[in-house]
């Protein structure tokens, strides 16, 4: 038992009981099939890719999420973001994520070439406020399990999945819960831009995989992934924990 457990005793965010940040009951409601969506018409799309007719240049090719984003889902992202401290729940979040998404045969079958996994990153003012980046967190427990357990062979091999950071924020943006989608787009457009030196970096991956906690409407993914790909980016996929 650390300091920590005595100062913060462990208690299910779901129900209270003590003794662990979700009890098997609770962990029982998580619901890990979630439904695909194309982000650029926000209809059902079978494995999550973008519908090729909804494919305009520089959009998105698709988005996987691992769990639902509700009821004791967003009770851990809550702990997540503003309790940084707990690292349990940190590692039961990276835990689901990857018991997640390697149950999705689409995200699996990309993994052939060099991957490259790259956090959304927080304006620096944000991250001064923080003090993290809850996307890079999940990024780094994400690969290192990807790396650990995928099995290896000629095509798949730990080395080819790496984390690489193209990208930094330099618009500061309200937060997107409530906004229409219209206002979404305007809010997150000029957000990113590339960071120096990434060029040559995008063009000796075979995908990249953005990394956020939560995928909405898909709007942050799509302005990523735009700038990517105007600097040459191959294939780019979303990948978040939770979609809601
Ligand atoms: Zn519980
Ligand atoms: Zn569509």
């Amino acid at each position: 038992m650390s300091i920590l457990d005595l100062i913060y005793p462990k208690r299910c965010v779901g129900c209270g009981a003590y003794g662990s940040y979700l009890c098997a009951g609770c962990f029982s409601f998580i619901s890990f099939a979630d439904q695909g969506f194309c982000v650029a018409c926000q209809k059902a799309a079978i494995g999550g890719f973008t519908h090729p007719a909804c494919k305009t240049s520089f959009e998105i090719d698709g988005v996987f999420a691992s769990v639902a984003y509700k009821g004791v889902v967003k009770r851990l992202v809550y702990q997540f973001k503003y309790n940084p401290h707990l690292l349990d729940v940190k590692q039961l979040l990276v835990d689901f994520f990857y018991e997640g998404i390697i149950q999705k045969e689409p995200f699996i079958n990309l993994l052939t070439g060099r991957s490259f996994f790259m956090p959304i990153p927080l304006h620096k003012n944000r991250m001064k406020q923080r003090g993290y980046n809850q996307s890079q967190v999940l990024t780094e427990g994400l690969v290192e399990r990807l790396q650990k357990e995928l099995p290896v062979n000629e095509d798949r091999s730990g080395g080819r999945i790496v984390i690489k950071d193209c990208l930094e924020r330099i618009k500061q943006t309200k937060p997107q819960f409530g906004l229409s989608q219209q206002a979404r787009l305007a809010n997150i457009s000029g957000a990113f831009c590339l960071k120096s030196n990434s060029v040559d970096d995008l063009k000796n991956a075979s995908v990249v995989f953005l990394v956020d906690d939560i995928v909405t409407a898909g709007t942050t993914f799509r302005e990523a992934a735009k700038v990517l790909k105007k600097a040459g980016a191959g294939k780019v996929y979303g990948l978040a924990f939770a979609h809601g």
